[in-house]
C-alpha cells in the first residue's frame, strides 16, 4: 500500500479561520480530508485527499443501525519556528487496527495512514495555530458503508481523516474538577467493546453524564462492570491517584481504554524515579486514603485535556476532597511535561515525537 498514490482534488473555496481565542473543540474544520474505500476481496481503493465535504450514504448503511465504526484522537502542534509535530502518532494508527479488530473491520496499513496524515498535514498546514495550548485536533475513523440491513459485518468501508483547529483546554489556567463516582450505569465490561475506540461506548455513557451535570459534576468516574467496586476511568480518560507518594492507575482490565497518554505518563514517573504501579484500585481504598489524608492528587489523562486534576469526589453522598482542591504538584510537572514534548518546548528523551519534513 505505500506505492499507492493520492489523489488530491483543492479546495477552491478556502473556509473562513477563527481567532485562536474563538476556538471551541471540534466545530470547525480544515479545507480538506482524507478517504480511502475498502471493498471485501479487492481491499483499499480510490485513495483521494478532497475539499471537507458530507458523506453520501445509503439509509441502510451498517454503520448507521449496527454501529460499525471506529475512531481515534491525535493532535498537531506546529511551533514558531514553523516546525509541526505528532506525538507518538503510530500508536495511534495501531490502536486504530486493534479497535477494528475488535469491530470485525478491516485492517488498515499503519504506515501508509501515516503518510497519508502527514500529506493531508502538508496540504492544511495553515490551520495548525501557534497560539500556547492550541493545536490541530486530528480524528481518524472508519465507517461500514455496506448497503445492507442483516446483522453482519459490512463488506464495505471508508477510512476518513478530518482535522479541527483547537483552542487552549485551559483558557484560565488548570482547574481541578468535580467528579460523581457512577454506581449505577458501567461504561464497558471486560469481553466488550471498552478496549475499542468505538461509537457504542460514547452513546452509552451519556446518561450517566446527563445525571452528573444535572448534579453539577463535571465527569463521572466510571466502576466496574460487574462488582461496582474498582476504578475503570473518568468520563472518556483514563484516571490516576496518587496516595501516599505511589501514584497508581487502574490496570488494563479488557475494559479499560490503553490510552498513549496514559501510556506515557507511566513511562515519564518512571523516568523520574517516582513509583508508579498498575493495579486494582477500588472505591473503599480511595475513601480510606481520603479519611487518613493519604489522598495526595488525583487525576485523568487524555489527549484532549492531557491532564484534568481532579479536585472532588462524590462516591454514595460522601465527599471526598482531594489536596484542597488544587492541582498537585506531580499534576502539573505531567502537564507541563508532556505539552512542552508535544510543542517541541522541552527535550524529548524518548523518541516520542515525530517532526513533519519541512
Ligand atoms: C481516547 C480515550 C482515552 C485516552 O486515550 P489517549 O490515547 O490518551 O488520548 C481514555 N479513555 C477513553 C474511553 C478514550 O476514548
Amino acid at each position: 500500500m505505500n506505492s499507492v498514490k493520492i489523489r488530491i482534488t483543492e479546495n477552491e473555496m478556502k473556509n473562513e479561520k477563527t481567532p485562536a481565542s474563538q476556538l471551541a473543540f471540534g466545530t470547525k474544520f480544515t479545507d480538506h480530508m482524507f478517504i480511502a474505500d475498502y471493498t471485501a476481496g479487492s481491499g483499499w481503493h480510490d485513495h483521494r485527499i478532497v475539499p471537507y465535504q458530507p458523506l453520501t450514504l445509503d439509509p441502510s448503511a451498517t454503520i448507521l443501525h449496527y454501529g460499525q465504526t471506529v475512531f481515534e484522537g491525535m493532535k498537531a502542534y506546529l511551533s514558531e519556528d514553523g516546525v509541526v509535530r505528532l506525538f507518538r502518532p503510530e500508536q495511534n494508527m495501531k490502536r486504530m487496527n486493534s479497535s477494528c479488530d475488535r469491530l470485525s473491520m478491516p485492517q488498515i496499513d499503519e504506515d501508509f495512514a501515516l503518510e497519508a496524515l502527514k500529506e493531508l498535514l502538508e496540504i492544511d498546514k495553515e490551520w495548525i495555530p501557534t497560539e500556547p495550548g492550541t493545536s490541530l485536533y486530528i480524528r481518524p475513523f472508519m465507517i461500514a458503508t455496506e448497503a445492507h440491513l442483516g446483522v453482519s459485518a459490512s463488506k464495505t468501508y471508508s477510512f476518513m481523516i478530518i482535522m479541527s483547529p483547537v483552542g487552549s483546554y485551559y483558557k484560565e489556567g488548570i482547574h481541578p474538577v468535580k467528579i460523581l463516582v457512577e454506581s449505577e450505569y458501567v461504561r464497558a465490561v471486560a469481553g466488550g467493546t471498552g478496549m475499542a475506540k468505538t461509537a457504542g461506548n460514547y452513546a452509552s455513557s451519556l446518561k450517566a453524564q446527563e445525571v452528573a451535570d444535572r448534579e453539577g459534576y463535571s465527569q463521572v468516574l466510571w466502576l466496574d462492570g460487574i462488582e461496582r467496586k474498582y476504578i475503570e476511568e473518568v468520563g472518556s480518560m483514563n484516571v490516576f491517584f496518587k496516595i501516599d507518594g505511589e501514584v497508581v492507575t487502574p490496570s488494563l482490565n479488557g475494559s479499560i481504554l490503553d490510552g498513549i497518554t496514559r501510556k506515557s505518563i507511566i513511562e515519564l514517573l518512571k523516568y523520574w524515579g517516582v513509583p508508579v504501579t498498575e493495579r486494582k484500585v477500588s472505591m473503599e481504598e480511595i475513601r480510606e486514603a481520603y479519611l487518613d489524608g493519604k489522598l495526595d492528587e488525583a487525576f485523568g489523562t487524555g489527549t484532549a485535556a492531557v491532564i484534568s486534576p481532579i479536585g472532588e469526589l462524590r462516591w454514595k453522598g460522601e465527599l471526598f476532597y482531594v489536596n484542597n482542591g488544587e492541582t498537585g504538584e506531580i499534576s502539573k510537572k505531567l502537564y507541563d511535561t508532556l505539552t512542552g514534548i508535544q510543542h517541541g518546548t522541552i527535550e524529548d528523551p524518548f523518541g516520542w515525537v515525530v517532526e513533519l519534513k519541512q
